[in-house]
């Protein structure tokens, strides 16, 4: 039992969440080397969201809501740490949901497909029933989609993707978004917008922010996206690591 006085409450809270995830066989034991990455970016970013993250954010859900074919991409730590939230948010969007695993077996699939039904979700792509489609430039299962989801979509949101599916979403001409905790990863750096944010802070400012910009006019969706530098946004996150922590390291 982790005591709520503790500084590293939250923190640590998710990580017995990421091991429960492990144990139950919904993450693979490489899900939970992820997870200790992106805590430690988190930690070097102050474990808040950022104004850079709300930025990213704020264009990512003009996004989704011009998008005609969105999709939200969903491997085992999302479903371990923010089931109910992507729900909501593909329910906002109505978007679909499709399982994407790196490490890919049968039985996670299944596993995932419950948490996902259990947090309310209808129909989720993915599957191991249904017809797949190859992406362009991946080799094996990697390289396996839905037909009639991440395939087709024409924006895609998927938190901690691997760099080299990213790359080849982008290639195939995909608006990409993703959430990850390192602005360095090939992911971040490939995507079309990158949040660059804990995954369980960024999908619950993702789905307030879809509900503002809800009523907005398309050509003003437009500019908001039209005005996001990812690059620029990335170069952000790395100043705030650096002025967060530099008078600590003055001698
Ligand atoms: P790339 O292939 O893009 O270079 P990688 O191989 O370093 O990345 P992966 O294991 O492919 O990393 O993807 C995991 C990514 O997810 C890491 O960049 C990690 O920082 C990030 N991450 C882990 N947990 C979270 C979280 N809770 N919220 C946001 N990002 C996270
Ligand atoms: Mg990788």
């Amino acid at each position: 039992m982790i005591h709520k006085d503790h500084p590293r409450y939250e923190s640590l809270k998710l990580r017995t969440k990421v091991v429960d995830a492990y144990k139950r066989g919904i993450l693979a034991d490489s899900g939970m080397i992820a997870h200790g990455r992106g805590e430690t970016f988190d930690y070097l970013l102050g474990e808040e969201t950022t104004s850079n993250a709300k930025k990213a954010v704020k264009a990512a859900a003009a996004a989704l809501l011009l998008a005609n074919k969105p999709i939200i991409s969903v491997n085992g730590n999302t479903a371990a740490l923010v089931p109910c939230e992507i729900v909501k948010l593909a329910d906002h969007l109505n978007a679909r949901i499709e399982i994407n695993l790196f490490y890919r077996t049968p039985e996670r699939v299944a596993l995932i497909e419950e948490v996902l039904k259990d947090a309310g979700a209808k129909n989720i792509l993915g599957t191991d029933h249904e017809e797949k489609a190859l992406i362009e430039g991946l080799e094996g299962p990697r390289a396996s989609s839905s037909k009639e989801g991440i395939y087709i979509a024409d924006t895609v949101l998927v938190p901690l993707e691997d760099g080299d599916r990213a790359e080849a979403l982008v290639k195939s001409g995909k608006l990409l978004i993703t959430i990850d905790l390192n602005p360095l990863s090939r992911t971040a750096k490939t995507a079309n917008i990158t949040i660059v944010d804990n995954i369980v802070r960024a999908i619950p400012n993702l789905i307030d922010t879809v509900k503002e910009l809800g009523n907005a006019q398309p050509t003003a969706l437009h500019q908001i996206v039209k005005s996001f530098d990812n690059q620029e946004n990335i170069m952000e996150s790395l100043k705030i690591i650096l002025e967060k922590h530099i008078d600590k390291v003055k001698p």
